[in-house]
């Protein structure tokens, strides 16, 4: 799987930042705990099929990219 030059850069970014261009979200956000919870959301590039889950959770990073 070759990632395009934005998910190469996306993949850097451990902590918050905005999904890059190409990224379109996939499904709905999935929201964890309460008032203190977390939420995940996941996103797919258009260009190299990459697929990131980002999450706000604190103990993980920020963006992930599916390994499968
Ligand atoms: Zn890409």
């Amino acid at each position: 799987m070759e990632l395009c030059d934005n998910c190469v850069k996306q993949a850097t970014k451990l902590k918050r930042g905005s999904p890059h261009p190409d990224l379109e979200t996939v499904g709905d956000v999935r929201i964890f705990g309460s008032i203190n919870g977390y939420r995940e959301q996941d996103y797919q590039c258009v260009v190299c099929q990459t697929k990131f889950s980002f999450s706000t959770n604190r103990n993980d990073f920020a963006w992930t990219i599916w390994r499968s």
